[in-house]
């Protein structure tokens, strides 16, 4: 303990840090003091190390609202980064829909218009095998929608295999039973048959669903019936996709995607805007009309609904084919190769010690398990990991054995120079501290 206390950094010597000394004029000398202060109580009080101070300091100055992260992790939906990142129009869209908007207003008859109808006349011109389409605030809500107007008190047929954990504790079966629909689990966890769904229908089926294993993988002895085989029962078939695609990706082969699975014999299909479209947070729900009038009609519908800001970034993300998300997935090698050795030369001539080697990057975001994307890292010592998580912009990658990856897949070429700036300050402040 005393050692470490004597490791902690005098204020002198941690107000001479540039970053700090950049922003007394902005923030004021005693502000910039009371943050190293208690930056260093809380070095003494052994919350952070020592060797953090300056990075504490500087990142309780910045922390007024949300910032901005250069997603350098290889990972293309970053769920704990804000997962898609929006599109140049999507914003411009977000920019105009802030203000007064013509959200449930028809301009030109002057009379009450349905909420959000360019969205979802985007999106049924997007799937035109979905009969009729509807948006709720994320998947999750799509799939309570669906389970509280087709299946309170009744029963929900689902694989075992197919119970799945999303992350951070956000368990499907639990969510679909919080809404007083009963699961009526059938198969096993690594094979179920159509003929193990067909004995478990009877009077009391609301639906069967199908969940698309997003996040992981079962190999093999193992099998579960497509879509299609299930389309035959008798009962309303629901199919959570997760991923959000609405046509098949060539990139992305074993991904699902509306269009087919609607084709297939899906009555309903539930999935997420923000991961693979490339759009804001929100949940599609595309189908037979009977059923998306049921859910957009029921009560609980009002509590589930978007906002005109996640509209209007819908509605611009399926009109325009570009966003960061397809960019980032169809990046190619020869790119990413050129981009990061034009970054190892800046890095160089500011001395910093950098490398560049080849990686695996991710999908992400509960997408494409085992979807291995060729990449491309610029390499720094680990040492920078902290400075380049509390710098201006913020740059997350990832830590490999001694070293510090930042995997150039999900930067925005445009992001490139703040990167190299980015590093080149944190280079400066390693070796300041
Ligand atoms: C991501 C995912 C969800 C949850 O979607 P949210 O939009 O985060 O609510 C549900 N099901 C599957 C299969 C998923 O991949």
């Amino acid at each position: 303990m005393t050692d470490q206390r004597r490791r902690i950094p005098r204020t002198d010597a941690v107000l001479a840090d540039p970053r700090l000394a950049e922003l007394t004029p902005v923030f004021g000398r005693s502000r910039v003091k009371a943050a190293v202060t208690a930056a260093q109580r809380r070095a003494r009080d052994g919350e952070i190390d020592p060797e953090l101070v300056a990075e504490t300091a500087l990142a309780s100055l910045s922390d007024a609202g949300p910032r901005r992260v250069i997603n350098a992790t290889g990972v293309v939906v970053h769920t704990n980064l804000g997962r898609a990142p929006l599109s140049g129009p999507a914003l411009e869209a977000v920019r105009v829909a802030a203000g007064s908007t013509d959200v449930e207003l028809d301009l030109v008859t002057g009379r009450r218009g349905r909420r959000g109808r360019g969205a979802l006349a985007a999106l049924a011109q997007a799937v035109p095998a979905a009969e009729a389409v509807h948006v709720v605030n994320n998947n999750a809500a799509a799939l309570v929608l669906a389970a509280t107007a087709l299946a309170y008190g009744k029963e929900i047929v689902i694989s075992r295999g197919e119970l799945v954990e999303i992350g951070a504790g956000f368990r499907l079966p639990e969510l679909l039973e919080s809404t007083g629909a009963r699961l009526r689990e059938v198969g096993t966890t690594n094979r179920t048959t159509v003929a193990d769904y067909g004995a478990a229908i009877g009077p009391a089926t609301g639906f069967v669903l199908k969940v698309h294993p997003s996040n992981y993988r079962v190999e093999g002895f193992a099998g579960t019936p497509g879509v299609g085989e299930l389309a035959g029962l008798g009962v309303p078939v629901v199919g959570d996709i997760g991923s959000g695609l609405l046509r098949p990706e060539p990139a992305l082969p074993a991904e699902p995607d509306a269009a087919t699975w609607l084709e297939q014999g899906a009555d309903l299909v539930t999935a997420s805007g923000d991961k693979l479209l490339g759009g804001p947070q929100c949940g599609l729900l595309l189908g037979r009309t009977g059923l998306v009038e049921r859910l957009r009609t029921h009560p609980l519908a009002r509590a589930l609904r978007v906002d005109k800001l996640t509209l209007a970034a819908l509605e611009a993300t399926l009109t325009h084919a570009a966003n960061p998300t397809r960019a980032a997935l169809l990046a190619d090698l020869p790119t990413l190769r050129r981009r990061a050795d034009e970054l190892l030369l800046l890095l160089h001539a500011d001395g910093v010690k950098a490398d560049v080697v080849d990686t695996v990057a991710a999908v992400g975001g509960g997408g494409a398990p085992g979807v291995e994307l060729p990449s491309v890292a610029v390499t720094v010592p680990l040492a920078l990991a902290g400075p380049l998580r509390t710098g201006t912009p913020a740059v997350v990658g990832r830590a490999a054995a001694d070293r510090y990856l930042l995997d150039l897949r999900a930067v925005a070429p445009d992001d490139d120079g703040d990167l190299a700036a980015a590093v080149a300050a944190a280079w400066e402040a390693a070796a300041c501290a």
